[in-house]
């Protein structure tokens, strides 16, 4: 009988494979992974995931709000995350209109975990030259989306890239009386984006949902996460994307449990209403969809099931 121990008990395998293959052992490992970039098409824009990486985001029994962090350790075993800790990839998003170039959301620029920042490198490999970015299209102000505009020392990544910001967003988080009354660790995120805005702030754009703010790129208002989180309509001929942005966090645990309120979520009633209604939307229309923090690369459609969503992710394909 073949049990699962047997299987595991390598002697035999490792003999045949060294027969069959000599000169396997040879050959040194890569040490490394290979680049994180998937193309796809939607219409004829032509879309790059471009990956920066992931950060295992420490969580305790506050994580949570509204469930006994029993069910939330239950949910990460399920989704075979360690214990602990909230899998969380990052992946921006660059549209090729034909006509312009356009960076969705910015990356980590290397400022929250080693494992993340790998935007410029992977960004390196597409080919396309930072200076070639034409627009910068920020979802919502959190570190892990704002600070891949600049490198280490405040300088700007993407030289010749207009920034265009939700305006509510900015409303919200450039406010100096929202920032005296936040409490001591979302002050952080209030000072990061003086770090990052302040001295640009004369050339950043502010823009309003429901307002094209490039040729088949369509703002609409998700609030909750943040107060000014926008999601993105792209379209172009009869094809469109839904980019959600930070609608939900993982989908292993978020998509399956819609209901769950994050401690990172200014307004969680809200982040859970939003997340409804696009996902709902979403699954009805068959809609392709890619979410910021959905694992790499982060594109696919959602569906509906008896207690929640499930990310179905996109195929491979070696054709455009
Ligand atoms: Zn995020």
């Amino acid at each position: 009988m073949l049990t699962r121990r047997s299987l595991l008990a390598g002697s035999t395998f490792a003999a045949l494979s060294t027969q069959a293959h000599p000169s396997a052992a040879a050959t040194p490992p890569a040490g490394r992974q290979t680049p994180g970039i998937y193309r796809y098409r939607v219409g004829t824009f032509e879309l790059t995931a471009l990956y920066d990486g992931i950060w295992y985001r420490p969580i305790t029994d506050t994580f949570i709000r509204n469930a006994p962090f029993a069910e939330v350790e239950g949910a990460l075993a399920d989704a075979f995350m360690p214990a602990d800790k909230l899998t969380t990839p990052f992946t921006t998003l660059i549209v090729n209109t034909g006509r312009k170039l356009v960076l969705i959301d910015t990356g980590t620029g290397g400022q929250i975990a080693p494992s993340a920042g790998a935007l410029r490198e992977n960004l390196a490999a597409t080919g396309i030259n930072p200076k070639a970015v034409d627009l910068i299209v920020i979802s919502h102000f959190h570190p892990d989306h704002i600070n891949g505009i600049k490198d280490k020392d405040n300088g700007l990544v993407f030289a010749n890239a207009e920034i265009a910001v939700p305006a509510a967003e900015w409303n919200f988080w450039m406010d100096d009386a929202n920032l005296s009354a936040a409490p001591p660790e979302l002050k952080l995120t209030f000072r990061n984006q003086r770090r990052v805005f302040s001295d640009i702030a004369r050339n950043v754009t502010r823009f309003e949902p429901e307002k094209e703010i490039a040729p088949g790129i369509l703002p609409l208002a998700a609030p909750g996460h943040t107060p000014g989180h926008t999601v993105f309509a792209v379209n172009s001929g009869d094809q469109s994307l839904l980019v959600l942005g930070d609608t939900a966090q993982h989908p292993a645990i978020f998509a399956r449990h819609p209901n769950w309120q994050a401690a990172f979520d200014v307004d969680g009633e809200a982040a859970v209403a939003t997340r409804k209604r696009l996902f709902d939307r979403a699954a009805a229309d068959r809609m392709l969809v890619t979410g910021y923090h959905f694992p790499f690369p982060a594109c696919g459609h959602l569906i509906k099931t008896a207690s929640g969503y499930e990310h179905v992710p996109a195929e491979w394909r070696p054709n455009l």
